[in-house]
């Protein structure tokens, strides 16, 4: 196990590459199953999902394409809260079987998000692929249909997920270690 310094942290390996990348090749084989004869979309969330997105991609040998959106970091607050909008979404999804690959839900806020702005846009069917879930931390029902790994409620990095900033580009994941 190793150890590193990210800005005022320190994290431990949690996750090799290798356990990554053949748990999303099994994730693959399940999209290629059931999407067999059709024409996805995958709608990558920048930017953690860059990682996970090129390696799901790469294992699809379905007909399959790409896009990829943003969330607002802050647009105007209502009683409920941040209201986030989802940016760079030009692609015409009438009709389309849409896949959303995220790198990780968390409260799920941003799922439910993406799901509310997608569902007016008419595709023919939504589903969520996400690199990690964490359970412990959902804060509205969010079905996430091709979840790769299932954790507890710790901060992690690697693998294109940050801590402010840096740590997108290790290649294995780190848990935080709690001081
Ligand atoms: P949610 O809207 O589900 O609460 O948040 C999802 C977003 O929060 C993720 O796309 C990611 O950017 C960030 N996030 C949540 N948990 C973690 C974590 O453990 N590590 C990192 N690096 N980002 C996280």
């Amino acid at each position: 196990m190793s150890r590193i310094k990210i800005h005022d942290k320190y994290f431990e390996t949690s996750i090799p590459h290798e356990e990554i990348v053949a748990a999303i090749k099994r994730v693959a084989a399940d999209i290629n199953k059931d999407y067999a004869g059709k024409r996805p979309i995958l709608l990558g969330v920048l930017n953690g999902c860059f990682m996970f997105a090129a390696e799901l991609m790469r294992n699809l040998e379905i007909e399959c394409e790409i896009s990829f959106v943003k969330l607002s970091s802050y647009q105007g607050t209502t009683t409920t809260g941040v209201i986030r909008e989802v940016l760079g979404l030009t692609e015409n999804l009438a009709g389309r079987d849409v896949i959303i690959v995220e790198d990780i839900v968390d409260t799920g806020l941003t799922m439910q998000r993406m799901m509310e702005s997608l569902g007016t846009r008419g595709p023919a069917s939504v589903q969520i692929a996400s690199l990690f879930v964490k359970p412990a931390r959902l804060q509205v029902p969010v079905d996430v249909k091709y979840g790769v790994f299932t954790i507890p409620d710790r901060f992690i990095v690697g693998y294109g997920l940050d801590y402010d900033g840096l740590g997108r580009n290790l290649q294995d994941v780190y848990d935080v270690v709690e001081d």
